[in-house]
């Protein structure tokens, strides 16, 4: 998709800290990190979110590269948070579909906080 920069950097067009690649999904360091670990795995084909009818096939992916994307980056042990932004209310603020691994230290409970 044009001016996605996902799509870019899915595309290797623009560069990225990249952490993990398969055929399906790629796996970069969040340009703005909130936390120690802040990975993005995204698919490399583009869809707007997770209401995007996104096939089977691509969910597995991009889920089965979370746990090796954990590992790579040190925190498959002491653990991390899974975060997916979809949509309007939940602030998506790149419209690519992206899964967020976030660790590196202990976070609180909490995870929703409405503004
Ligand atoms: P979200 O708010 O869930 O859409 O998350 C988008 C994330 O993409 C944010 O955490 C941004 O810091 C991150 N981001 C935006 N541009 C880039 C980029 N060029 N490289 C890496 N991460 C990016
Ligand atoms: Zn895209």
């Amino acid at each position: 998709m044009e001016n996605c920069i996902f799509c870019m950097i899915a595309g290797h067009e623009l560069d990225a800290r990249v952490i993990y690649e398969d055929d399906t999904v790629l796996a970069f360091d969040d340009i703005t990190p909130q936390a120690p670990v802040h990975t993005l795995v995204i698919p490399k084909t583009h869809f707007d979110n997770m209401s995007a009818d996104v096939p089977v096939d691509v969910l597995t992916a991009l889920f089965s590269a979370v746990p090796k994307v954990a590992a790579l980056k040190g925190v498959d042990q002491s653990g991390y948070r899974v975060i997916v932004n979809s949509g309007r209310d939940a602030s998506q603020s790149v419209a690519h579909l992206h899964v967020h691994i976030l660790g590196g230290g202990a976070m609180s409970h909490g995870m929703v906080h409405f503004e």
